[in-house]
Parts: structure tokens; sequence; C-alpha cells
């Protein structure tokens, strides 16, 4: 399936429909290993970005993923702002000027928004943050695989491991079994992507 402005904005659309609707749970899960501020942060960028859209529709493909990177970095704070803010930003430079973007590509595309948060957060896969649902997300893209139930298993996964990085790793083993509010909130992006779109046919 190709990716054009119309999907990618649809993609976002769910996406911060979602992040809103399960707003009280990702502060939920961030009050018990983190600062219980998450989802309020992650809601008012979404929040942002669907009224600036009223306003100011994207013209282009990469401007979905600009719009979506400048109301997260100047709006969101916490941690998850300039983190998803990055991603997004990395993504757009990815997309550069191309309206369509094939299977292969949007891949490449995700995995310039996983780099950025990479090296944004310093941070790698197995320190239980956003990447271990990033990565994970990706391999099952590329193989055309990606499924709801696979990122229910990811979290499910994520939520297993140690927090080794941000300030969910003070509380050591006891985050163990908590759920990473990063994670959770990066789940509801792979899941509205698949919502956007059947990504896994041609
Ligand atoms: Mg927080």
């Amino acid at each position: 399936m190709i990716i054009t402005k119309e999907l990618a904005q649809k993609w976002f659309t769910v996406f911060a429909e979602k992040v809103i609707q399960d707003k009280e749970q990702l502060s939920e899960y961030d009050r018990i290993i983190g600062d219980g501020d998450h989802g309020m942060n992650m809601a008012r960028g979404a929040q942002q970005l669907l009224s600036s859209w009223q306003e100011t529709p994207p013209v282009h493909l990469a401007d979905v993923f600009k719009q979506a990177a400048m109301k997260w970095i100047s709006g969101v704070g916490g941690a998850s702002g300039p983190l998803y803010g990055t991603a997004f930003f990395e993504m757009a430079k990815a997309i550069g000027t191309k309206e369509e973007l094939q299977h292969e590509e949007l891949v490449n595309v995700i995995k310039a928004g996983f780099d950025g948060i990479r090296k944004r957060g310093k941070s790698e896969v197995g320190q239980k943050t956003m990447l271990d649902v990033w990565a994970p997300a990706i391999e099952s893209l590329e193989e055309k695989q990606l499924t709801t139930e696979i990122l229910e298993t990811t979290l499910t996964k994520v939520t297993a491991l140690k927090a080794t990085k941000g300030r969910a790793s003070f509380l050591g083993e006891r985050s163990i079994n908590e759920v990473d509010p990063g994670a959770a909130s990066s789940k509801l992006f792979f899941e509205a992507l698949l919502e956007a779109g059947d990504l896994n046919g041609d």
C-alpha cells in the first residue's frame, strides 16, 4: 500500500484521538514509574495538532509530520515532547519532497524516527522505553506482519523489563511489571497506523 498525505493525516488523527481517549490511563502509568504527566502532555499536543489542522491543513505529505513535530516540541513538554517531536521531525526530513511512500520507504521513514528518538534520548533498545515498542514494530512492519496482537505482546514484554533509562530507572527492580507510559503511547502510534490503512497488503 502507498502512504499519501491523506493517509498520513488519518494516521496522526487516529493517534491524536487515541491519546486523548487514553489520557488518564497514560498519566496513571506515569504516576507509578514517573511524574504523572504523560497523558496530559501528550493529549495537549494531540489536541493542538487537531485544532491546527482546522486552520492550516497540511499541503504536502511531509507537512503532516512537520506540523506534528512542531506541536510536540513546542507544546508538549516533559520527556515525551522532545522525543516524539524529534521522531516526527526526522520522519519529515526523511520524506523530504516525496508525496507518496511505498511500503519500503515508509519503513525507512519510521526508522529515521526511531534513530531520532535513540539519539535525542541517548537510549538503546532494552532499557524499557519507547524504543522497545518502535524496534519490534519496525521489524514486523518490514515483514508486512504488524498486527495489534503483536503490539499487545510487545507492550507486555516491555512491561516485564527493568527500566535503566529516565526517571523510571530510579525505581530499579520496582519498575518491573509496571507499564512504561512512553511505550504505551508508542503502541497507540502504531495501532493508529494499522487503523489508517492495510499495511500488510500490497
Ligand atoms: Mg512524565
